[in-house]
């Protein structure tokens, strides 16, 4: 994910491309780069680093005037971020320039080609592949920019928001989407082009948002003209109106990043899956898993070390990985880990869990590890980061920037990547038949389905949380893969509205937190019907024989919970191993509304930081 903005007109482009990223920051933030062009030369400039960095160094260079201009905040994909995978990108004529958001999944087997054609790459993109392929393409047929795009883009397998300019011909910008947005804003004789419409806002109120498998020419002082990729048929532009203020846009017109992240859940999921999951030739790749493979079949252990939220996943790995893979798992702290002496051997495999890469208890945990002999896979969001450079191999979730400091589409994607691994490895072991991992896919693959389908009880969450804002204690229970879940539901619930809470395996409720319950009390139960469902039932008994108030997360069409239960609220059906998936997503809701409704800070609670880059 990253942000991109571009300007085609009669204004300077400079202040509006530079001003639209800052804007964009929240998408993405490792490496900034801007093209501008005044129909003679090009002025292309990127850094490593933030906006700013670039705003510095381009504030110091001598000229940066041009009517058109393109410019892109990046969030790494393929290749580290530095100056040179920065975007914008050169065609090798120096001809042909490029921004890109997004993935070009099959960019290996294009550079290939590209390659024994003659073609040479600075970067390790695979925006720079794309933008040969379409030079390449251009001089094969020798046709306009827009044609040569739109041929190379039909030989693409990915996502994409793309905008680019040829040198030759100054009047033109061209675009296309798929997967990744792109807004377009109508001025006077001029157009703008951004990620989201917060760059044009107070320049125009006209928007058009490019529909996926579509692209747009945009020529100075002429109409629009927009065709499908695919067929090229064209097609008739829908121009709206925008009334949303600035900050409306940048939280996508959600009043919080918490919010909208926990709606991008369902697109998060899919872009974990991205070139990953292939559930049409049953199989699941992985390079970092497979490239190790001997390794993790020999590993005696998986040792998960992690913090927070980033545990509570690891706690829901380790009954997926033991389930389905049968390797034995432990789950660690890893501020305990690294100062409890541990033992460890060649033969442990550590698995690291950050959202940010830079978690320093576990960064600390894993050279501890690494220096003893273990092999060490890190699973980050962000690319690049210190956890992700310092780990053996790896992947990453592939989740987009989370700016809410409570973290909810991380935990979901961490899972997701997970359970990919888990079941490459059951695979690999033969510990599942090829059936059931056929099934497990094409589940797996509902997923996201599902998490759009859980998170329409969102009114009715609201409803409950309206009645159990005030509670001063709440008491989360699971058993099972929804064990963990419980332990995240209580942590949202802390850090964003301050109300104590805890999580518990919902039968050791009565080793002790029993005694808690009084008619105040609320507690939310898990209870799905695969896992446990009849013992969680009991469980439920016994907390209303105490008079406490039972707010039941169930499978859709459930019975036995609903008569029991002050409140239920319904999940959709899957398999046992992939239902904390949905799971979490009422009881981030629930806090999520406790929390505004209390008027607290949800994006950024008191105390708390984003990524925890201190002991
Ligand atoms: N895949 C491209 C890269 O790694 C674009 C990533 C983005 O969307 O920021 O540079």
């Amino acid at each position: 994910m990253c942000g991109i903005v571009g300007y085609i007109g009669h204004r300077e482009a400079y202040p509006i491309v530079i001003k639209g990223l800052q804007r964009l920051e929240y998408r993405g933030y490792d490496s900034a780069g801007i093209a501008l062009y005044d129909g003679k030369s090009i002025k292309l400039s990127k850094t490593k680093g933030k906006v700013a960095d670039l705003k510095e160094r381009l504030e110091s260079e001598i000229s940066i005037d041009g009517t058109l201009g393109i410019g892109h905040t990046r969030w790494a994909t393929h290749g580290i971020p530095n100056d040179v995978n920065s975007h914008p990108h050169y065609s090798n004529s120096g001809d042909l320039v490029i921004i890109h958001n997004g993935i070009i999944e099959n960019y290996d087997s294009l550079k290939k080609e590209l390659i024994n054609r003659g073609y040479t790459f600075q970067s390790d993109t695979d925006t720079e592949v794309l933008i040969n392929l379409i030079e390449d393409v251009k001089k094969n047929e020798n046709i306009k920019l827009g044609k040569a795009v739109q041929i190379a883009l039909n030989q693409v397998v990915g996502a994409y928001a793309i905008a680019v300019f040829d040198k030759n011909k100054p009047n033109e910008i061209v675009v296309a989407k798929l997967g990744s947005p792109l807004a377009i804003g109508i001025g006077d004789d001029e157009f703008f082009i951004a990620s989201d419409a917060s760059p044009f806002i107070e320049y125009t109120k006209n928007a058009i948002y490019l529909e996926d498998e579509q692209m747009a020419i945009l020529r100075r002082g002429k109409d629009i003209k927009i065709r499908k990729i695919k067929n090229d048929a064209l097609v008739d532009p829908y121009v709206q109106e925008l009334q949303l203020n600035l900050e409306q846009i940048e939280k996508g017109g959600y009043p919080h990043f918490m919010l909208k992240e926990i709606y991008e859940q369902p697109s998060a999921i899919l872009d974990t899956f991205r070139g990953r999951l292939l559930s049409n030739e049953a199989i699941i790749k992985m390079a970092g898993v497979e490239d190790n493979m001997k390794k993790f079949l020999a590993a005696d252990r998986i040792i998960i070390v992690a913090c927070g939220t980033s545990w509570h996943a690891g706690l829901v790995a380790e009954y997926i990985f033991e389930d389905l893979a049968r390797i034995p798992v432990e789950v660690e702290y890893a501020s305990e880990f690294r100062y409890r002496n541990p033992v460890i051997t060649e033969k442990d495999i550590v698995i690291a869990i950050s959202q940010s890469g830079e978690t320093a208890d576990t960064l600390a945990a894993i050279k501890l590890a690494k220096s003893k002999g273990a092999f060490v896979f890190g699973v980050c969001n962000v690319v690049g980061s210190s956890i992700a450079r310092e780990s053996n191999a790896g992947a990453y979730t592939h989740a987009g920037p989370e700016i809410g400091v409570a973290s909810t589409k991380a935990f979901t994607t961490q899972i997701t990547l997970l359970t990919l691994m888990a079941l490459r490895l059951a695979r690999a072991k033969g510990t599942m038949s090829s059936s059931e991992f056929r099934h497990h896919l094409i589940e797996l693959e509902t997923i996201p389905g599902k998490v759009e389908e859980a998170l329409s009880s969102d009114a009715y969450v609201k409803t409950v949380a309206e009645i159990y804002k005030d509670s001063k204690n709440c008491l989360y229970l699971g058993r099972g893969f929804n064990f963990p879940v419980a332990l995240e539901g209580a942590l949202k619930l802390k850090e964003i509205s301050y109300i104590h809470a805890e999580g518990y395996p919902a039968a050791e409720m009565k080793h002790g937190p029993i005694a808690l319950i009084d008619e105040q009390m609320p507690i939310i139960v898990i209870a799905t019907k695969k896992g446990h469902y009849e013992k969680v039932v009991s469980n439920i008994q016994e907390i209303k024989s105490r008079k406490g108030k039972i707010i039941g997360i169930v499978t859709k069409g459930d019975v036995s919970v609903k008569e029991l239960a002050d409140h239920v609220i319904e999940v959709p059906e899957t398999i046992e191993c992939l239902t904390p998936l949905l799971t979490t997503i009422p009881l981030q809701l629930l806090s999520y509304h406790i929390a505004v409704m209390l008027d607290k800070n949800v994006d950024q609670p008191r105390n708390l930081a984003k990524s925890v880059t201190v002991e």
